[in-house]
């Protein structure tokens, strides 16, 4: 039966995050030939509908206020709900990011709706839908189906892919006013640490380094390799805690957990802990002097090698590639 199902447009720094535009694509699926309404809540953010149209949103609702400039609970709550409230929606998707695994259980709890977290695959089969989620730190997945309505879910970005862009779509942004009051935390100032090049949790490649590299310097070569192809540079918790790089590129079940099409892991054993945050990428090469580490065991391609060595030389190799 079509649905009518509501998706976040998440913000960073003003520009929407792509696992917005997954969101939609998984909006529409469960919407099953219904409409998908894009959310989109901040200060003067209208500007931004237009990309969700362009990713197949059917329409776009706006909630403006100065004092959703910031992620405040009860600000993007009160806004949400308000949405939710006109709408009447059947479906509501998130992204599985801070915002999104912050907002949404909030959001269940004042509609009593059930959520279906950090969803990686949506089937679909005689009407019937079926999400797939990893357990126990990724060792595991399970497939889950939805007993009720609302059906909620978040999204692990890189997971789902969105559609294809058709940059000659416009359309008409709705504009919705909502009063925002009784706001509990008020975010005064953001101070971003300096961050390069791409995003970790939605790259599409990665570099990792591990104790392994052995020194701040170490890790050059990695950016190189990382630049080249277009990706970011991660880490190990072991490179964190020796402070060869900083805490906001870790990656693990206490780091970030990451799904890019390919995670180079340099110089890294491959314990439990970090691979609860890699392990699902599409495809893995380790890179490890040690031909018994444990990152072999769930490589798809491994090099027994000097990663000095070896890094420098793959670089070389793909930058040919894409002369
Ligand atoms: P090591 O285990 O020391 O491995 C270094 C590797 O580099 C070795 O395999 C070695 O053979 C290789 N090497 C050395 N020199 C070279 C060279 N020149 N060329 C090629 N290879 C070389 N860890 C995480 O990563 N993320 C987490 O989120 C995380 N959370 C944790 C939570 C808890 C509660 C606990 C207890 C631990 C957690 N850890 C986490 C830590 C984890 O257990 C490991 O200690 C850590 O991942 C090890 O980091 P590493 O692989 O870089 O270092």
């Amino acid at each position: 039966m079509a649905k009518k199902v509501l998706v976040l447009g998440e913000l960073r720094e003003g520009i929407l995050r792509n696992v917005s535009f997954e969101a939609i694509a998984a909006g529409k699926k469960i919407a099953a030939g219904g409409e998908v309404t894009a959310v989109l809540i901040g200060k003067s953010v209208k500007d931004q509908a237009n990309e969700l149209f362009q990713y197949g949103a059917d329409r776009v609702v706006v909630v403006e206020d100065d004092q959703l400039e910031h992620y405040t609970p009860d600000g993007y709550s009160q806004a949400f709900m308000a949405v939710v409230n006109q709408e009447e929606p059947e479906g509501i998707v998130f992204g599985h990011t801070a915002l999104g695994k912050d907002l949404s259980p909030k959001i269940a709890n004042k509609m009593s709706a059930g959520l279906i977290s950090d969803v990686t695959a949506i089937e679909e089969v005689n009407g019937e839908f079926t999400f797939t989620r990893p357990i126990y730190s990724g060792k595991a997945f399970e497939k889950v189906v939805s007993t009720e309505e609302p059906l909620m879910i978040t999204i692990r970005p890189n997971n789902i892919d969105s559609l294809v862009k058709d940059a000659s779509k416009t359309g008409n942004a709705e504009t919705m006013t909502v009063e925002i009051k009784d706001l509990r935390t008020i975010v005064k100032e953001v101070v971003t640490k300096a961050s390069e090049g791409v995003d970790l949790s939605e790259a599409k490649v990665i570099v990792a380094g591990g104790r392994g590299v052995k020194s701040a310097e170490g890790f050059e070569p990695l950016k190189e390799l990382a630049d080249v192809l277009g990706g970011a540079v991660g880490a190990s918790r072991g490179a964190c805690d020796a402070d060869y790089c900083d805490y906001s590129l870790q990656i693990g079940q206490t780091g970030k957990v990451v799904t890019p099409d390919l995670y180079i892991a340099c110089g890294i054993s491959g314990a439990i802990q970090h691979m609860a945050g890699m392990s699902n990428s599409k495809v893995i090469v380790a890179i490890n002097k040690d031909p018994e580490a444990t990152i072999f065991n769930v490589a798809d391609y491994g090099i027994v090698g000097d990663l000095f060595e070896v890094v420098p030389l793959l670089t070389e190799e793909f930058k040919k590639i894409k002369v």
